[in-house]
């Protein structure tokens, strides 16, 4: 069984006097996908934030790679091999395609072997290539996801959360985004997949965890989860 790439032990986090996560306990299986559900508000995104040392943890810890990352910088994070997809992509729209990539290259975790790079970035999404000195501001929502993407992996992560990356997209757009998931994943890579598109998740993850109001309301196996549609209607409502 693979070891744990990443482990939330007790997590709580706040804004300001406002508590937001409630001793999370989760973890991630080198190799494999994660996918992190829940209504709206309910925790996703700070916890990712809180992952990323955004967010400080005011109790509990993280540990990476078997490291605890308390006290860690952002920066310091992502050099130790995290990188996060934000929710609702944030490229610098004013600066092109290769200036956005330009940027995230400049805090890449160094590696010695075959690692992330520009043109590997565009191997994968041609229409970057292509767009590559356009304004970011002017690419598709398609385009800008993949921009958000290709940005998280010149930092040559371990670990890659990605906030909600099927999010206003349209239906084939969102089928690009599952195969490029799927590819990374077969490529070695752990990803935390927070989604509220459950169907996709659930194709794409091997272990689910559910929020639920700043709390973990279920933690187990996609095949089980899809297997009990009664916890989809009971933590996510809509789908
Ligand atoms: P969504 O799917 O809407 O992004 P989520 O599950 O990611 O939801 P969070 O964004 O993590 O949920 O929000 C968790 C709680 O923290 C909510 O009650 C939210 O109002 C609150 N919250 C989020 N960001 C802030 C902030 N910057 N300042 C204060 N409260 C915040």
């Amino acid at each position: 069984m693979a070891s744990n790439i990443l482990e939330l032990t007790g997590v709580s986090s706040y804004y300001g006097d406002s508590q937001a996560l409630y001793e999370i306990a989760l973890s991630v299986r080198e190799g494999t996908i994660l996918g992190l559900l829940g209504r709206n508000g309910a925790g996703k995104t700070t916890c990712l934030s809180t992952i990323m040392g955004f967010v400080k943890a005011r109790a509990g810890t993280i540990r990476f790679r078997g490291d605890s990352l308390t006290g860690l910088s952002p920066e310091s994070i992502v050099r130790a091999g995290i990188a996060i997809v934000p929710q609702g992509r944030r490229v610098f729209k004013s600066l092109t395609v290769r200036e956005n990539l330009a940027v995230a290259v400049h805090s890449a975790r160094k590696l010695s072997k075959a690692s992330w790079s520009m043109e590997k970035v565009f191997d994968l999404f041609p229409r970057l290539r292509e767009r590559r000195d356009q304004y970011a501001g002017s690419l598709s929502g398609g385009e800008q996801q993949m921009l958000a993407i290709g940005r998280a992996l010149v930092s040559n992560p371990l670990l890659l959360l990605m906030d909600e990356p099927s999010e206003g997209l349209a239906p084939q757009i969102v089928q690009e985004v599952e195969l490029i998931i799927k590819m990374l994943k077969d490529d070695g890579l752990s990803i935390v997949l927070v989604e509220q598109n459950a169907d996709l998740a659930l194709r794409l993850a091997e272990d689910v965890v559910m929020f639920s109001t700043g709390s973990v309301a279920f933690s187990g196996k996609a095949e089980d989860v899809s297997r009990r549609p009664e916890l989809i209607d009971k933590h996510l409502a809509v789908f």
